[in-house]
């Protein structure tokens, strides 16, 4: 394997079997590949605690696809959104509604701060007009939790519906629809579920999705019409990703046999600790105490020593077969390591020795910010 290993926020690290299963043309409309279609789907839903409720709907492209389905198909024209905002994808919620001409607040704390629930709680009581909340469950941009559980309860006690990005969470943290009340949440197939990328989903409430006809502002970003299209002819409405779709059903079958959601929440929560524990002995400081740090992306502060130069560092650790990520903070300066994708405690482990020997070769003694 010369590949690098990937420790991003996405494109992540497969296993081999998951790239094996793609070396296969599938017809769309071969009985083999609807049935996996078929299945693919049961077991997302099953995943969030929401076969009977809700309908996963899955729909090409990048997961930034799957959130303007949620946000274009379920927010109505007359409808209000509100969005809580702790980092870049909440401003990119936020951005989709303006852009396809929905009303639209937001409700924003800095990016080393969970999302507020008694700010929350005041806005919705505020102003009536907002039918919708939309909350980020693992925010990248930091690597920040944020209190889904508390967020839904107090959207469900106040009769508006909730929009979940869980990008970067599903698959790795419980979200379950029986005590967690969600309209709708979406994530897609190549991160903690661990597909390659192509696709993303969107879990939704089978009441809300009926009721959604005609609100889409788009045709190809229409779950109610995608919807339609599977229960018609149990067929994708427009070319379906064939190889992605096959790779992704290979994903869930490792990530059932991992444990399901606990097993692979709990390798990740591995990964994640010896990573902070590694990195902290060499000095560096994560942006986030333990409490608020969801086991998916660390966020580091860059090391004042004036001979790290984070360009040359990333290099470096290419160079020896990692990838890791710069920050995309506000708050402060940072470059961000990943936990999650095809990665275990050997693999985290290396990237600590390879950060530890760049450190030396270029001559930095501390990565104390
Ligand atoms: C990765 C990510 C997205 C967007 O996914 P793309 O596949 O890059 O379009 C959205 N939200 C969150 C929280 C993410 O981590």
């Amino acid at each position: 394997m010369s590949d690098p290993f990937l420790l991003t926020p996405g494109p992540l690290t497969t296993s081999a079997t998951v790239k094996q299963a793609m070396l296969r043309d599938w017809g769309s409309r071969d009985g083999a590949f609807i049935a996996m279609n078929a299945r693919v789907r049961e077991r997302l839903a099953g995943l969030a605690g929401a076969g009977e409720t809700h309908v996963a709907v899955p729909l090409q492209g990048s997961g930034t696809f799957a959130v303007e389905a949620m946000i274009g198909t379920l927010v109505p024209r007359s409808g209000k959104l509100l969005v809580l905002v702790n980092g870049a994808y909440g401003h990119r919620m936020a951005r989709m509604a303006a852009v396809m001409g929905r009303a639209v607040a937001i409700l924003e704390v800095p990016e080393d701060r969970p999302v507020d629930p008694a700010a929350l709680d005041r806005a919705l009581a505020a102003d009536t007009a907002l039918s919708h909340v939309a909350v980020v469950h693992c925010e990248t941009t930091s690597g920040i939790l944020n209190p889904v559980a508390e967020v839904a309860g107090i959207v469900a006690a106040h009769g508006r519906a909730l929009l979940i990005d869980s990008m970067s969470a599903f698959g790795a943290l419980p979200v379950d629809a029986r005590t967690v009340p969600f309209t709708a949440l979406a994530a897609s197939s190549n991160k903690c579920l661990e597909g390659v990328p192509g696709m993303g989903f969107v879990i939704v409430r089978r009441d809300a999705l009926a009721a959604a006809g005609g609100n889409a502002h788009s045709l190809s970003l229409d779950l109610h019409d995608q919807a339609r299209g599977f229960e018609a002819n149990a067929q994708w409405r427009f070319t379906p990703p064939t190889h992605v779709l096959a790779a992704f059903s290979q994903a869930l079958d490792e990530h059932a046999a991992e444990g399901g959601v606990e097993g692979r929440g709990a390798r990740y929560a591995g990964n994640c600790r010896i990573l902070v524990e590694g990195m902290r002995t060499l000095g560096f400081q994560t942006l986030l105490p333990d409490a608020l740090q969801a086991p998916i992306i660390v966020t580091f502060r860059m090391p004042r020593d004036p001979a790290f130069a984070f360009q040359a560092f990333y290099d470096r650790l290419r160079e020896r077969g990692f990838v890791i990520y710069p920050g995309k903070l506000t708050v402060a300066d940072s470059f961000r390591i990943g936990c999650i994708g095809r990665l275990g405690l050997a693999e985290m482990r290396a990237a600590l020795d390879a950060v530890r020997a760049t450190l030396a070769e270029m001559g930095v003694s501390s990565g104390a910010p």
